[in-house]
């Protein structure tokens, strides 16, 4: 057994310098070292638990369960479960001498975070897939009726089709910024170039000035931004996107937009005279698939998914976005993206 505990300093450092929770028992089930991680996974205070009885000291069936794996099958057992606030899982494996098994090693790990992401992959993939869904029973709806004999009337066949036509667009934009938010999130957004803000602000806003009757959208250029290091895509992405709410969400009035320098960040902001949002609402809208009003949104071509957009290009610039709004009066969001 000596021989197993005795290489002190090395075995020491290399448990103290592990991420993970490690714990040995020998076939007597006693603790032949741990490490400090063990204790904290395990809300415990720093203690030596050497040589103690593990069964009486450690209350945990997920690392329980493990063991007893390794023990009934002679192979590693892997468990997985709920402990207190945190997700752990359990890693069991014969700790193997020159000649005979000695005892159980487990490794233990704190797998919270991992496991969020995989609720926030799979509710994003229901998600899309009921987003999807929708446009294509709509589209097939009016196929099917076509088909029955409603192309015949040449007026009802023309309005179908042009709900066909929306309902296709729908799904094409929301493939578009399905695609996008993923090219965000894969971190291979290499591209960085000196980009000439201003000119990315001109033309976004030559394409939507006029685009819906009633609302007037304000640029007023500053004479010079210093070039910002980016994607000038992404930078492009982010104004249409902001712009582009703040003109569905304005029946009638102003939408103004303001891109300068400000000290040691770029500073965009987008202001409307719109229908505005309750102060409640605002943690919530860079949520994906988040809407306030679902019918409007879906109305107005909305995929749910703009200002998640916005907020993973706002952080992919370690930049700030802070939103404000006023229901009935308009709402002002302002990005600082440090230089
Ligand atoms: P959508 O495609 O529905 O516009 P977004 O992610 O861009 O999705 O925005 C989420 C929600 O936030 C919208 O559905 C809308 O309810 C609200 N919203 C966003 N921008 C504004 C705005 N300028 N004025 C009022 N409401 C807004």
């Amino acid at each position: 057994m000596d021989e197993m505990i005795a290489p002190g300093i090395e075995l020491d450092a290399m448990l103290r310098s592990m991420n993970n929770g490690v714990v040995a028992i020998n076939n007597e089930n006693q603790i032949i070292f741990y490490n400090q991680v063990f204790l904290t996974l395990l809300g415990r205070p720093a203690e030596n638990i050497k040589l103690q009885p593990f069964y009486e000291i450690i209350r945990n069936e997920i690392i329980f369960d493990a063991i007893d794996i390794v023990r009934q099958k002679g192979c590693d057992g892997i468990k997985e479960g709920e402990w207190r606030d945190k997700a752990i899982r359990a890693t069991a494996t014969p700790l193997v001498g020159k000649r005979e098994i000695l005892g159980v090693l487990v490794i233990v790990e704190d797998i919270t975070q991992l496991k969020k992401l995989e609720s926030v992959r799979s509710d994003f993939v229901s998600n899309v897939t009921h987003e999807l869904k929708t446009p294509l029973t709509s589209i097939r709806g009016f196929v099917e009726t076509l088909k029955n004999g409603a192309i015949a009337d040449e007026a009802v066949a023309r309005r179908f089709l042009d709900i066909i036509d929306i309902e296709t667009e729908r799904l094409y934009f929301l493939i578009q910024d399905i695609l996008t938010l993923s090219e965000i999130e894969s971190g291979t957004d290499y591209e960085v170039i000196a980009c000439n803000v201003g000119k990315a602000a001109r033309e976004v806003t030559d394409l939507l000035e006029g685009s819906k009757e009633g609302v007037t959208l304000i640029y007023e250029p500053v004479p010079y931004i210093r070039p910002y290091y980016c994607n000038p895509t992404r930078i492009k992405e982010l104004l249409i996107n902001l712009l582009d709410n703040a003109m569905k969400y304005t029946e009638e009035g102003k939408v103004r937009l303001i891109c300068q320098e400000d000290g040691d960040d770029l500073l965009i902001c987008v202001e409307d005279t719109g229908i505005g949002m309750e102060k409640e609402q605002l943690p919530r809208i860079f949520e994906r698939f988040y809407r306030i009003d679902k019918s409007r949104s879906r109305k107005q071509g909305g995929t749910g998914l703009g200002l998640s957009i916005v907020k993973h290009i706002v952080e992919l610039y370690n930049g700030r976005i802070k939103v404000e709004s006023q229901v009935g009066k308009g709402s002002r969001f302002e990005i600082r993206l440090p230089y």
